[in-house]
């Protein structure tokens, strides 16, 4: 790393400042010293000189600002404030002053041709990758060079090498003091991106906002290109996938924390990450996957890739996509239009706020980050910059934002990696908002028929957000891929969507009927009748059962034989309340309180905790809620809250380990559990807990705050099973909870070791695997020596193979999502208690998941 003091000196001058060569040598203009750190400018703007003898001489008058601790440079400060960084040779700190002689220290007066550094050639060339010097203006915020001196010899003290000058509008006073006493430092680093996708939007985003919090510039290299930390677009660009090496630079004062947190940024993997790793069929292999000519495809079928299960049958509607054609020469002048652009983007990026904070608010995580996406590609440097440059030229508004678009996703479309050439879909719905925003209409409005199969090349998230998801039974796209922002959203929703069809369904006349199965990756046009009959059936059979179980939802649910097993909902929103009640959830069994907050600026009041969890309660009717503390960290990230890197974040600071470190956060969410009435609608619930010396601890902080607020009645505390330790220790934590509650994704991760975001272990970390059982038969046993009621409510609950499993060991409670609460009372009304508690021993011996998996459903057929 190099270090260079910035000056403090004040003086003023707006003359024009010469610069002599400090060295003896031929000239070498800063794009070719062989360093990218000096060359690509990050020091400042300067020139550099292959020095042919060992005397570093000073090229003005001024004080010598900093000198390096290892002699190998130094800074000036001229009388009018240039600060000139001169640096011998590249790489040379790592001689740690070998070969270097400085004759003057820090403080200094010099005059221009004063030696300044004498050094041994021999000794450094021998040594040093190069040495080449350095000249460079530090503050090149504050001046510009005007001249520099063509190729040729320079000759120290002599040869005038640079001519400065102030920039205008600058106050010289002002840039100085800015950066008085400041250190200026250089930081590199090389990482691999290890996530799946490499260099994506999401990773970009945050990488970009990461950096903003330091005071450096930072670039990232891969393949000989470069893009700064700034333009998600030009990061993108570079077309850095998994795996790649891409090496960070900084420059500034807090270089070094931000080339750290950059690098933390691009290699750590985000829960729920909207851009996630195709599982196993990457999107590239999209045409792959389409029979080819060897393969045989039934007639009138087109073969593409599953986005969204399911099956539908419907009209095919071309969801007109005609480009929005602004006229290319502007009406009005330059500054107009450049205001008309301004005011467009505001109102988009106005738009897009809402859209992200109401999907925050429904606990649409994925949608939520899609759109924020879009709010940071909507103020990319390199966009806003070529759209400004054509609006100069004397196009309108609107071409010159398609232009530039357009040139971005030439860009994308180029680099071999096919989930950054999908995120062109993302520039390609900025550029409609934005055009739309300027007054271009097109069909977007358009009313659709029932049963409407709508065909595109491919879909934006912004056509479906505006989209009549009523009227809509499957979406089909001739290109995309099952990670495209589209693909995510149609999952959500619900709708049965194809991608990567190829140009042949542009072949498919409008109004055509047609068979979509999204599951084994088919669309039929004009089928026969017996294929349309078969889906409708497939379809309303799917549904019939759906509906069977819907009417029976509401009563509560107890084996075949007795035993009543309590079906509870996990949500995160007042929307999630309000379908758990409706699917008839007997309870919430997980309130994911994290999610409530994920999008906010500022962690919540605890008047906003009350206020949101009283709205829960009140929608549940009179159901009770078992309410999380917070669990974020790890996987889990809230904006407001920007945890320090950690190196492996799972092991970290994340659920109840955080208010280690912030106790006012979990002080803040137990006074607002505390104040939701009626008492007793409200279970805490503590994630993450690793013995009982911790769970006493909170449990006395609890009682702090019940009595502080005027509270006698006791509130029940749950711990949740999710470490090993907890499970081991049971006994010990049932001592002092009311209940447990299994969190086995976390549970599964733990005890296998296998990160529960790592697709590549998809189908290993598998929350039926014995260990896991067995520390589930350990929890139930601890549990029951205090007589205290176990609930699993990670995802093993909702899994029909895993649940009968569960209640044969002993749990009492399932909490599962809204929508499979009806699914699994039904299933849960077939089973024999005494058979689930034989079938769960015999599952404990087993030596795989696979076999557990494989004697459940050979005991319990799927439907
Ligand atoms: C779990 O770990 O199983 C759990 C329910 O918690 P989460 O998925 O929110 O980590
Ligand atoms: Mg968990």
């Amino acid at each position: 790393m190099r270090r260079v003091e910035k000056s403090s000196l004040m003086s003023h001058s707006e003359a024009h400042i010469v610069l002599l060569a400090p060295l003896t040598g031929p000239v070498v203009p800063l794009a070719n010293v062989p360093d990218p750190v000096f060359s690509g400018g990050m020091f400042g703007d300067g020139i550099g000189i292959d020095p042919l003898e060992g005397r570093l001489v000073a090229p003005c008058d001024g004080v010598v600002t900093h000198l390096a601790r290892t002699g190998h440079a130094v800074t000036l400060a001229s009388a009018e404030g240039v600060e000139i960084l001169l640096h011998i040779g590249i790489d040379t700190v790592e001689l740690n002053g070998k070969g270097f002689a400085p004759m003057v220290e820090q403080g200094t007066q010099v005059h221009a041709g004063d030696v300044l550094i004498e050094f041994d050639q021999d000794q450094v060339a021998l040594t040093a990758p190069s040495l080449v010097s350095v000249i460079a203006i530090a503050n090149s915020d504050a001046f510009e060079v005007l001249e520099r001196a063509p190729a040729g010899l320079a000759r120290a003290g002599e040869t005038r090498l640079l001519v400065v000058r102030a920039r205008d509008g600058v106050s010289h006073d002002a840039a100085r003091e800015a950066s008085a006493a400041q250190v200026v430092e250089e930081a590199r680093r090389q990482i691999t991106l290890t996530q799946p996708g490499g260099l994506h939007a999401r990773p970009a985003a945050r990488a970009r906002e990461a950096a903003r919090a330091f005071d450096a510039r930072v670039e990232v290299r891969y393949d000989g290109r470069k893009a700064a930390i700034g333009s998600v677009v030009g990061l993108l660009g570079l077309g850095a996938g998994e795996g790649a090496s891409v090496e960070l630079l900084a420059v500034g004062p807090q270089a070094q924390a931000a080339v750290d947190a950059v690098a933390h940024e691009l290699t750590r993997e985000v829960h729920g990450e909207v851009e996630q790793k195709p599982a196993r069929q990457p999107a590239a292999a999209a045409a792959a996957a389409r029979p080819t000519s060897g393969e045989a495809l039934a007639p009138n079928t087109l073969a593409g890739v599953c986005a969204a299960p399911g099956v539908a049958v419907g009209k095919l509607v071309r969801w007109d996509d005609a480009d929005l054609d602004p006229p290319e020469q502007a009406s009005g002048t330059s500054a107009a239009e450049s205001r008309l652009l301004d005011k467009a983007i505001a109102l988009v990026d106005s738009d897009l706020d809402t859209v992200v904070r109401d999907a925050s608010q429904r606990g649409a995580v994925g949608e939520a980050g899609i759109f924020a996406v879009h709010r940071v590609l909507l103020e990319d440097p390199t966009l806003l910059d070529a759209a400004r440059d054509l609006i100069s030229l004397g196009k309108s508004a609107g071409f010159a934002w398609r232009e530039a678009i357009r040139a971005q996703i030439g860009v994308l479309s180029n680099v071999e990696d096919a989930l950054l050439a999908e995120r062109a879909a993302d520039l390609r719905d900025i550029e409609k908002r934005v055009l739309r925003a300027l007054g271009y209409t097109s069909s977007a409005a358009r009313v659709l028929p029932d049963e409407a199969v709508l065909a595109a090349e491919e879909f934006t998230p912004s056509d479906l957000s505006s989209l009549d998801r009523t009227r809509v039974t499957a979406l089909v796209m001739a290109r995309g891929g099952a990670t495209s922002h589209a693909a995510i959203l149609a999952r959500q929703a619900g709708i049965p969507a194809l991608v990567a069809i190829g140009d042949a369904l542009h072949a498919i006349p409008e109004g055509t009927q047609v068979v979509v199965n999204a599951g084994t990756g088919r669309l039929e046009f004009a089928p026969t009748e017996l294929d349309v009959e078969r889906a409708r059936r497939e379809r309303s059979r799917l549904a019939d059962v759906r509906e069977a179980n819907r009417r029976t939802s509401q009563q509560a649910a107890a084996t075949a034989d007795g035993r009543a097993i309590e079906v509870a909902a996990n949500i995160a929103t007042l929307d999630d309340a309000k379908a758990a009640a409706d699917n008839g959830a007997d309870s919430v069994g997980l309130l994911r309180t994290e999610l409530l907050f994920i999008h906010r600026p500022a962690a919540p009041s605890a008047d906003e905790h009350r206020q949101s969890y009283q709205a829960i309660v009140d929608a549940l009717a009179g159901r009770t809620a078992i309410i999380r503390t917070l669990d974020v960290g790890a996987d889990k990230e809230v904006d407001y809250l920007t945890l320090p890197p950690e190196p492996n974040p799972a092991l970290g600071l994340r659920g109840v380990r955080l208010a280690q470190v912030r106790p006012d956060l979990l002080d803040d969410q137990l006074r607002g559990l505390l104040a939701v009435r009626p008492l007793g609608a409200v279970r805490i619930l503590l994630p993450m807990i690793t013995d009982a010396a911790e769970l006493v601890r909170i449990r006395k902080r609890i009682d702090e705050l019940a009595r502080e607020a005027g509270r006698t009645e006791p509130v029940e505390v749950g711990v949740m099973i999710e470490v090993p330790s907890a499970a081991l220790l049971a006994d010990q934590l049932a001592q002092y909870a009311d209940f447990l509650s299994i969190g086995t994704n976390d549970l599964t991760q733990y005890t296998l070791a296998m990160d529960r975001c790592q697709p590549d272990l998809a189908a290993q970390a598998d929350g039926l695997h014995p260990a896991v059982l067995r520390l589930i038969a350990a929890t139930v046993e601890g549990a029951a020596k205090h007589g205290k009621w176990v609930g699993v409510c990670g995802a093993l609950a909702g899994d029909p193979l895993a649940m009968p499993l569960l209640v044969g060991l002993g749990v009492t409670e399932l909490s599962v999502d809204p929508v499979s609460v009806p699914g699994i009372k039904a299933r849960v009304r077939t089973l024999d208690y005494p058979l689930c508690r034989q079938r769960a021993q015999d599952a404990l011996a087993l030596d795989s998941a696979q076999a557990v998996r494989a004697a459940s459903r050979a005991t319990w057929p799927l439907d």
